[in-house]
């Protein structure tokens, strides 16, 4: 389903002699249903080969597929990806229910197949009886758990996360990082999760990549890396 394979992928900014290149040739597979940590320093080139996962980004060399498929081959409508950002838009005019429903309407999906879905995910987020709220009725963390449930619904091939927690305060932090972990065990859907925080790459990773300045330095589970460094 959605293995991800990752291979010589490189990436310049600019053209010409002012280009700059930010990836260095980046290898990695990723089997399906694996939840993997990308870690490294800010700038060091993290949120740039998650957005070239998501095809959102033009790969300047190398190639990334998703189940077998080249993900710049692949229409941007029948990518079967969801992103989860830190800066969570929800429109503040829409319940809950309406937030989650909306990418689900926009694709047509029949009304109670989106009913069944969006009940499905709140259940397992925890937000049932949240449904008919407008977000600003609603906590940071319950907000984040909408903008979860709204890539949950998709029921995408593989989710990616870039930094989710990175403006939730110490405690939602945890807190969040448990709903998380609880979402990749109840659904097994491969997860790529972009953090420049060693803990949460720790407690969240089965396998984590370590990347700095453009290089992968080190893929392997959390113990692996941390005692062979
Ligand atoms: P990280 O997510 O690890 O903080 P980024 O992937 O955001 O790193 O950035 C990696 C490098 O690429 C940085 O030097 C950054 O300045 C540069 N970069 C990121 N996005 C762009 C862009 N759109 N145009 C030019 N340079 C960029
Ligand atoms: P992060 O480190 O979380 O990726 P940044 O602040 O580096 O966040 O980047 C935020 C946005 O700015 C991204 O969309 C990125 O593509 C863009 N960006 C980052 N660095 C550059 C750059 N040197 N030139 C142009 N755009 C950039």
């Amino acid at each position: 389903m959605g293995a991800i394979s990752i291979r010589n992928v490189v990436k310049r900014y600019g053209k010409g002699a002012s280009a700059n290149q930010v990836i260095h040739g980046v290898n990695a597979e990723i089997t399906d249903g694996e939840f993997i940590v990308i870690v490294g320093p800010s700038g060091c080139g993290k949120s740039t080969l998650l957005r070239m996962v998501a095809g959102l980004e033009e790969i300047s060399g190398g190639e990334i597929s998703i189940a077998g498929r080249v993900v710049n081959d692949v229409e941007p409508s029948e990518r079967d990806i969801a992103m989860v950002f830190q800066n969570y838009a929800l429109y503040p005019h829409m319940t809950v229910f309406e937030n989650m429903a909306y990418g689900l309407k926009i694709a047509k999906v029949p009304p109670a197949e989106i009913k069944t879905r969006v009940e499905k995910a709140a259940k397992i987020l925890e937000l049932g009886a949240l449904l008919l709220r407008k977000p600003r009725e609603l906590s940071g963390g319950q907000r984040q758990r909408v903008a979860m449930g709204r890539a949950i619904v998709r029921q995408p091939q593989v989710f990616l996360f870039d930094e989710p927690l990175s403006n939730l305060d110490a405690k939602l932090r945890a807190q969040t990082r448990l709903e998380i972990q609880k979402l990749h065990r109840e659904l097994g859907v491969t997860s790529l999760f972009v953090t420049h925080d060693q803990v949460e790459a720790m407690t969240l990773a089965q396998r984590m990549i370590v990347m700095n300045a453009g290089r992968m330095e080190q893929i392997g589970s959390p113990e692996e890396v941390y005692l062979h460094p």
